[in-house]
């Protein structure tokens, strides 16, 4: 056990943890968008693709690695909406707003609380968006701009089944409504979104891509819903949209933004599991790093022999070839497929001696030649 502690070298604890960070953004993001059935297909592969390589089921190997390439595949070919959509919110990360939040407080809350449950005990459908700390322009769609400080009345009127603009969302950033009627994207989550309207569906759709916080009212049931971070919350009480509230405007509000180490562990089940995966891959993998030289009889051919010359029957017809590699990547070899090749063709130029070398030899990439038995061949005495 401590021999296998100090073997541990600070390389692999890196490595370890870029592995566990890869690990945790894709589980992050099959969470939230993608469909849990394919994932789970993927990691069953690849668990079985470990295990077969930690106990040398070199063919059950093959097969589960050759899976593992077709679910690759089929996934980019089924998400590519989601990918796209995942490398578009790691790109807008990076972005921050930079306008500040200074005056995100309880009046507005207070205004928010009435105007919500308002809507909702007269049956008026609303859609309603704060703003987190993420730009969110590339998932909104049409819309007017307002720049309105919010109000009751304000968002009363925009929110008035007479009028024009009351289809779509309201988008609110920083205590002002800057535009209303604005067509959100629909969640992409069937789990989620089964049995949803096409407005709370909306809500959710924001709420998977950036860290904004909408509220749903429903006009059908005239209940309040809140969508953060790719959940929907239904029929909320207004102490509970109080809290959201305060919280979402309280996170922007604060100065600093989430560190990278915040974004990382704010799901910590899944934090764990990305390193379990993690380690566990680089006890499979990584962990093999003994270089092992061995010695293999491979048969010597010969091509494009001149029609001039006739092979001595002295002739090698098999080299002592010493590999070297990690032991896992000798018990992958199959001696049949080693071979050492010679082109004799400028033996009709007069040529009588080839030497062998490294490009001579056919074998597996992890395999690397150290030696050869003869170093050349002659084709005369
Ligand atoms: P409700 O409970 O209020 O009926 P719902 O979730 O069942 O809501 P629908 O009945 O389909 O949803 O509501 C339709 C309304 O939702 C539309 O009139 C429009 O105002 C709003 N809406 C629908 N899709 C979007 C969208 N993509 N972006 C913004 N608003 C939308
Ligand atoms: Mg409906």
């Amino acid at each position: 056990m401590f021999d296998f502690l100090n073997a541990v070298h600070l390389t692999d604890i890196a490595d370890m943890l870029a592995v566990s960070i890869c690990v945790y953004v894709a589980l992050r993001w099959v969470q939230v968008t993608a469909s849990r059935g394919l994932a789970i297909a993927a990691a069953v592969f690849a668990a079985i693709d470990l295990l077969a390589i930690q106990f040398n089921l070199q063919l059950t190997a093959m097969l589960f690695q050759f899976g593992l390439t077709i679910a690759a595949v089929v996934f980019v070919v089924v998400f590519q909406d989601d990918i796209r959509r995942a490398v578009e919110r790691i790109l807008l990360a990076g972005r921050w707003r930079s306008e500040s939040h200074a005056s995100a407080t309880q009046p507005h809350i207070d205004t928010l609380l009435r105007t919500t449950f308002d809507l909702a005990a007269s049956r008026r459908g609303a859609l309603i968006v704060l703003a987190g700390e993420e730009r969110m322009d590339t998932h909104l769609d049409g819309g007017t701009e307002l720049l309105g400080r919010i109000s009751q009345p304000l968002l009363d009127s925009l929110f008035d089944p007479h009028s024009a603009g009351h289809d779509g969302a309201v988008i609110i950033d920083n205590g002002f409504v800057t535009r209303f009627g604005v067509h959100l994207p629909l969640s992409e989550n069937r789990e989620k979104s089964a049995g949803l309207g096409t407005r709370h569906r909306s809500g959710l759709g924001l709420s998977e891509l950036t860290d904004a916080l909408v509220v749903v009212v429903s006009e059908e049931r005239g209940h309040v819903s809140i969508a953060r971070q790719g959940e929907l919350r239904r029929d909320v009480t207004r102490e509970e949209l109080e809290v959201a509230l305060s919280s979402h405007l309280r996170d922007i509000k604060a100065e600093s933004r989430p560190s990278l180490l915040e974004r990382l562990t704010r799901h910590p089940r899944t934090m764990l599991l990305s390193v379990v995966v993690s380690v566990l891959a680089w006890l499979a993998i990584a962990s093999d790093r003994d270089v092992v030289q061995r010695v293999f009889v491979v048969p010597i051919e010969y091509r494009n022999v001149p029609a001039t010359i006739t092979l001595p029957p002295t002739i090698r017809t098999e080299a002592r070839v010493t590999f070297s590699g990690t032991d896992r990547a000798f018990q992958f070899v199959a001696p049949s497929v080693l071979k050492v090749s010679v082109d004799l063709a400028e033996a009709a130029h007069g040529k009588e001696q080839f030497t062998l070398t490294e490009s001579s030899v056919r074998h597996p990439t992890n395999l690397t030649v150290y030696r050869i038995e003869p170093r050349t061949i002659r084709l005369k005495d």
